[in-house]
């Protein structure tokens, strides 16, 4: 198996990453975040081999990483620097549209990239599919979601899919009616029944904001149009998404919701390995049709998909702003609703050709969405 480089090494996607690699013997040939915490040095002791990038170091940090030696490189720069090294497999888990670079760095260069990034495919699909053209690398879903998809399409040609159907747990929210979800507060809604996340996505899963970015991701992962993409509500979070075919056939993934599992499949695909993880004892499993009337950012996001260009970056620009200001207690879940309407009537549209295009809209759409948010800017 190729060397491993595992970008975003402090969060939770690079922790589990490494968790990974020891088990299964994989080298780590680079790590990278964006501050030089105490986690990053100790893994960078831990791996006196792997070279070292640190995006946004303080100046005592610098210090401390600098004598570490050559092997140490600072800046966004060295993030992406560290996706070229020929012949590795890259873990993207870096949080936010700074994930990006390395993204089409990674797959320029011809490697395999694992990602977890969000942000890479709902800001700048069409630019991460034409750098993996151009370079021959390989992109491999890291998402739950998306990892099922993939493991579901191992095999089968592009015309024999008839829709992807994507699984949403629902969050704390499903089954309220729209009043008790206008009224749900910071606390309520942290509260997610199945997965345990950061506080952003958690909020995104319960007004299904992250479903929407979802279908996007799926959109250009899979080349599959908008309108054969579905999402279903599936509290269990055990089937992780479904594959239906011409013949009306159903493929589906299922499993315990343990991210080692999709990150462990994209670093030994196509073969699969032992993993530390149970199997299922089968529970009652129940599927329901999303409810649009609590869930009305989920038709946002999914139209800024289709609009494309701008508008998929200022949608998840806005929603970031917005999310802040709900856990601020400043507006409510609806708040985020008329945040990103408004970002999305405002935003122009243009054409998206680089990182740094990707960089000014979103800069562009965070000023927006302060001013719908009613926050001084
Ligand atoms: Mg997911």
């Amino acid at each position: 198996m190729n060397p491993l480089i595992i970008l975003g090494a402090t969060g939770s996607i690079g922790r589990q990453a490494f968790d990974v690699a020891s088990r299964l013997d994989i080298p780590v040939a680079g790590i990278a975040a964006r501050r030089g915490s105490d986690e990053l040095y100790e893994r960078a002791v831990a791996h006196p081999d792997a070279r070292v990038a640190v995006a946004a170091p303080t100046g005592a940090e610098r210090e401390r990483f600098g004598r570490l030696g050559r092997r140490v490189a600072f800046g966004a720069e060295a993030v992406a620097e560290l996706a070229r090294v020929p012949g590795v497999t890259v873990l993207n888990g870096v949080v936010g549209a700074a994930g990006l670079p390395a993204s089409i760095a990674a797959l320029e260069a011809g490697n395999r990239l694992a990602l977890a990034n969000k942000e890479s495919l709902v800001t700048a699909g069409p630019l991460v599919i034409e750098a993996k053209d151009r370079g021959g690398g390989e992109l491999i879903p890291v998402d739950s979601e998306h990892s099922a998809l993939f493991q579901c399409l191992v095999g089968e040609p592009s015309e024999s899919v008839r829709r992807l159907i994507l699984t949403a747990s629902g969050g704390p929210l499903r089954g309220k009616s729209r009043t008790e979800v206008e009224q749900a507060g910071p606390a309520e809604v942290l509260a997610h029944p199945t997965w345990s996340m950061g506080p952003r996505i958690t909020v995104d899963s319960a007004t299904l904001v992250n479903k929407g970015f979802e279908v996007i991701e799926a959109h250009h992962l899979f080349g599959i149009p908008y309108e054969r993409i579905d999402v279903v509500v599936h509290p269990q979070s055990i089937v992780h998404s479904l594959v239906e075919f011409v013949d009306g056939s159903v493929k589906a993934q299922l499993g315990e919701p343990d991210m080692r599992v999709p990150i462990q499949y994209a670093i030994t695909y196509p073969d699969r390995v032992e993993a530390p993880v149970a199997g299922l004892d089968l529970p009652t499993l129940e599927f329901t049709p999303r409810d649009p009337a609590i869930t009305p950012a989920f038709d946002l996001v999914v139209e800024a998909g289709r609009r494309g260009g701008a508008a998929p970056i200022a949608v998840n620009a806005a929603d970031e702003v917005a999310v802040r200001a709900f856990l601020d207690g400043r507006i409510g879940l609806f708040g985020i609703v008329s945040v990103l309407e408004g970002v999305l009537r405002r935003i122009d549209d243009r054409e998206i050709n680089s990182v740094s295009d990707v960089l000014d809209v979103d800069r562009e759409a965070r000023t927006l969405a302060m001013q719908e948010a009613g926050l001084a800017c």
